[in-house]
Parts: structure tokens; C-alpha cells; sequence
């Protein structure tokens, strides 16, 4: 049996959002803006799964906006906030680790004058919440930030960025990328302070193509797309209702026990790592899921090749980057030969310590294999 540690990459479609999206796809198919007693029943339906997002997100279902993924959600809120706020600013602060679906947008709107600050992580990949004070100014109108590091695991300050906006009383509005933090770390919205939160289902467990924007009760956000109204006019589009089934179906079945096992899983890899000669743990991750390493001096793509020749299933850093080296770990400022040997592990509610284990075995088989440079 394969054993996939890539959770931060993707995760399998739980068997209860397959059963939603299948049901969602045969009863349920009416186009939610029909008038006639299926299609009310689905409109029902779509309602009480935008409450079930609501909940885990401890908001109002009327601040849940259906998108695609989280790169539609990062991008719509990027844009939409500099366009909300081109009168007042022309400056964006994020950090230097942010998700390509973050880092993109900021760098299109600086094609078009914007001014961005990008914020340096430390050895570690945190971010000093110090560093967000002084990059704000008067005429800062976005502070953009992940709460948790797709390659790192880390926790960044989002609580303390919104801190920082309202001492510094500067025009920003805070805009968070909750990608990998969703369901993984306890957080809502409004207690760290977010105007703006995305969110996507395929990391946790729901299947590709379905995420959402939280956007405050009161912002008034350009609409994404314009047609029949759908989304309360803000993203027009016959709304994708099995996957949104799906989505909610798999909020419902993640147990608050999930992130413990997660964690174990997690910690019993790291222990079994740090006892291995040659492997350097870049981070443990705050967050429950997420491991990052070194073999050092072992070019990851090849270490990878061979794991997934074995079976095993890991990253070489974001699966986003597709072989080119992430920006993450060289923001880190790691010696070449630990940059070199990049590992990204992630953990689901599916993964076990025995999964762990095969991997740190397989690891030291393969380090046989390969030439140290
Ligand atoms: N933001 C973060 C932190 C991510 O990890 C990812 C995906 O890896 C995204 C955004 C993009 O999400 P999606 O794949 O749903 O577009």
C-alpha cells in the first residue's frame, strides 16, 4: 500500500464528502435559482452548507463566499482590496514566505505602482510581529499574510498585524490566507482581526475545485464576477452545489481529536528524524500537520524520485513550485548544502505512526542509494 505524506499538497476526498458530492450530483442536481420544489430543496441545502463553513469559521453564513480554490480566494481578495482602497494608499505590506497564489497578485499590482514590503522570516520561519509596526505607514491600504507556512508549518502573527493597523491607524485592511490553517489550528476571523480570509477544500479533505472567501459583514467588496447574482451578486455562476456539499460534509466529519493525531503523527517522525545521522529538522511546525527537513547534501528531486519509487509519497518543498527552489527555505537563509536537501512532510487525519516510520526507514535506504554532493 502507498503511503501519502503530501497532506499539505492535497489531501484523499473523504468517503462522506464522496457520498455528499455523488448525492449532490444525482437527487440534488437542480440549479439551486429554479423555481420548482427540487431546485428549492437545493437552494435549502446549499444554505445549510454555507452554515456549516459559518460555524467552523465562527461567523455568519452571509460572510461565506463560494469560490473555486484558495488561489481564487487570494487573488480576489488581493486585488478587490487594492481597488477598495486606491484612493486612500498605494502600499502592501506581506511576507517574503507567502503562497505563490499571494505573492503573484502583490507583485501584478506592483507592475501597476503599488509600493510592497515584504516581511524577512528568521531561521526559524517566523515572522517578528516588531517587523509589521515599522513596515506600516499612513498610506498602507493591505496587509497580507498566511497564518500558517504551506512548507514550514509555522504560525505568523496575523492577531498582532491587526494589533499593529488599529495602533498605527493606517487604512489597511487585513487580508489572510487560512489555506493551510483551516481546521488544522482553532482561529476564527473575527478574533484575529481578519477583513479577508480564504480558505480551500482539497486540504482538508474535500475534493479539488471548491473554497471560500470570508469577507467581514460590512466590507463592501467589488464583485469577482458579474452575471445572475449568485453569491449575493459578489460571484455570479451557478453555484457548484456537490462540491459544496462536499466541502461541508468534510468539515462535519473532522473531529477536534484529528488534530492531536495529527500531531503525534507528526512529533514520532520528528523524534525518529532527529535521531538519524545526516538529517537536519528545519521545522517542527506550530502547526499540527506539517514537517520540514533536510537530508543534507542529498538534492531533494532525486530523494523524492526514489521515495516514490518506493511507494512513499513526500514533497520536496511546495508542490506548487514544480522543481524550482522554494522561495520559502531560501528566505530561511540556509547553508547551500541544507537548501540542496529540502524534505517537506504533511500529515492527514489518515496517516499513521506507522506511516512514519516506513518513511524514516525508507529515507535511510535511499540516502544508500544516492551520492552525497
Ligand atoms: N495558500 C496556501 C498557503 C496554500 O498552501 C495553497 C495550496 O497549496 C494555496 C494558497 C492555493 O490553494 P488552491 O490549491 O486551493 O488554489
Amino acid at each position: 500500500m502507498p503511503i501519502y505524506l503530501d497532506a499539505a499538497a492535497t489531501t484523499p476526498v473523504r468517503p462522506e464528502a464522496v457520498q455528499a458530492a455523488l448525492e449532490g450530483m444525482t437527487q440534488g442536481f437542480a440549479n439551486p435559482s429554479s423555481g420548482y420544489p427540487p431546485a428549492r430543496a437545493a437552494s435549502l441545502r446549499l444554505e445549510a452548507d454555507r452554515a456549516v463553513v459559518a460555524h467552523a469559521l465562527g461567523c455568519q453564513p452571509e460572510e461565506v463566499c463560494f469560490t473555486s480554490c484558495g488561489t481564487e480566494g487570494n487573488n480576489w481578495a488581493i486585488q478587490t482590496a487594492a481597488r477598495l482602497g486606491r484612493r486612500k494608499g498605494r502600499h502592501i505590506v506581506t511576507t517574503a514566505i507567502e503562497h505563490a497564489a499571494v505573492l503573484e497578485p502583490v507583485k501584478a499590482l506592483a507592475a501597476q505602482g503599488y509600493e510592497v514590503t515584504h516581511l524577512k522570516p528568521d531561521r526559524t520561519g517566523h515572522i517578528d510581529p516588531a517587523q509589521i509596526a515599522s513596515a506600516l505607514r499612513p498610506d498602507t491600504i493591505l496587509v497580507s499574510m498566511m497564518l500558517v507556512n504551506n512548507e514550514l508549518g509555522t504560525l505568523l502573527p496575523v492577531k498582532e498585524a491587526h494589533q499593529a493597523i488599529e495602533a498605527a491607524q493606517c487604512p489597511a485592511l487585513l487580508h489572510v490566507d487560512g489555506v493551510q490553517a483551516f481546521l488544522k489550528v482553532p482561529f476564527t476571523p473575527k478574533e484575529l482581526g481578519a477583513d479577508l480570509l480564504t480558505i480551500s477544500g482539497h486540504k482538508i479533505m474535500a475534493p479539488k475545485g471548491i473554497g471560500a472567501l470570508y469577507v467581514r459583514k460590512g466590507l463592501k467588496l467589488p464583485p469577482l464576477l458579474l452575471g445572475g447574482g449568485q453569491e449575493r451578486g459578489l460571484r455570479s455562476g451557478t453555484e457548484p452545489t456537490a462540491q459544496i456539499a462536499a466541502l461541508a460534509a468534510a468539515i462535519r466529519a473532522w473531529s477536534p481529536d484529528d488534530r492531536d493525531r495529527i500531531r503525534a503523527v507528526k512529533e514520532h517522525t520528528a523524534d525518529l528524524l532527529s535521531r538519524m545521522e545526516g538529517v537536519e529538522i528545519i521545522s517542527r511546525g506550530d502547526a499540527p500537520h506539517i514537517l520540514a527537513l533536510s537530508l543534507v547534501g542529498y538534492p531533494s528531486q532525486p530523494v523524492v524520485r526514489a521515495l516514490g519509487d518506493k511507494g512513499i509519497y513526500i514533497s520536496s518543498g511546495s508542490a506548487c513550485h514544480r522543481g524550482k527552489p522554494s522561495h520559502v527555505f531560501a528566505a530561511l537563509g540556509l547553508p547551500p548544502k541544507t537548501l540542496m536537501g529540502v524534505l517537506r512532510v504533511s500529515f492527514s487525519p489518515f496517516s499513521t505512526l506507522a506511516d512514519g516510520e516506513a518513511f524514516v526507514q525508507a529515507l535511510g535506504e535511499v540516502r544508500q542509494t544516492l551520492v552525497c554532493r
